[in-house]
């Protein structure tokens, strides 16, 4: 099992948070994409080139992790001038609506993190989301499924001009949360986001799948006996 792992900059985080690892977990962060959603740029890549001059892989390579897509996801561009840009390159032929459809529609619930996010929060315990998604995914997730307005609060890269793993970031969940250090358990499956949070003091559970989260959670004690 993949255990909670504070990496061991206890002497940091003491300074940093000014708390030390004992401090007791209060609320718990989870990231988004592949951690509570599954996604697949392929499947949109696929539906778009079918209205495109260029190839599915072609496409890939724009949509999915590219320059252009973290511009869109860091806010630097809005919804109307990252789909001009897909379409002056792509030759897409359809609108904005049409687009809008076929780019958002690549997501899948990963249930056991769903419900593991209910039964903390039947718990009592606060929950947030804390993701780099762009506007468009958030809109399409925002309609299509109920578990994502489950949450207290969140704080997404496309509304704060920064993107995970850069502390800006961090900051504002620790603001929004109004929790430092160690009262925050953080999961995430990218291990550069794990270590900015546990750079800071946080509890972290890098997730590799949702039997090891699930029991790491567990073990902090957030699921009772
Ligand atoms: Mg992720």
């Amino acid at each position: 099992m993949r255990q909670i792992f504070p990496i061991e900059e206890s002497g940091d985080r003491a300074m940093v948070n000014g708390r030390t690892q004992e401090s007791a977990l209060e609320v718990v962060i989870f990231d988004l994409g592949k951690v509570l959603l599954d996604f697949d740029y392929r499947i949109a890549a696929k539906k778009i080139a079918a209205h495109c001059r260029i190839t599915e892989s072609e496409l890939c390579r724009l949509i999915d992790q590219s320059p252009l897509l973290y511009r869109y996801e860091t806010n630097l561009l809005t919804t109307e001038q990252f789909f001009a840009q897909v379409r002056d390159t792509t030759g897409f032929r359809g609108d904005l609506d049409l687009f809008r459809d076929l780019f958002g529609d690549i997501f899948t619930p990963i249930e056991p993190m769903v419900s593991l996010q209910a039964v903390l929060r039947a718990r009592g315990i606060p929950t947030y989301i804390f993701s780099n998604p762009n506007p468009l995914a958030v809109a399409h997730i925002s309609r299509r499924f109920e578990f994502f307005h489950q949450f207290d609060g969140y704080i997404l890269s496309c509304d704060h001009n920064a993107m995970k793993p850069d502390s800006k970031l961090y900051e504002v969940v620790e603001r929004q949360t109004g929790k430092m250090g160690g009262q925050l358990l953080y999961i995430d499956d990218r291990p550069e986001n794990i270590s900015a949070g546990a750079r800071r003091g946080w509890q972290v559970i890098l997730h590799e799948s949702p039997e090891q989260t699930i029991s790491a959670v567990r073990h902090a004690g957030l699921l009772g006996k």
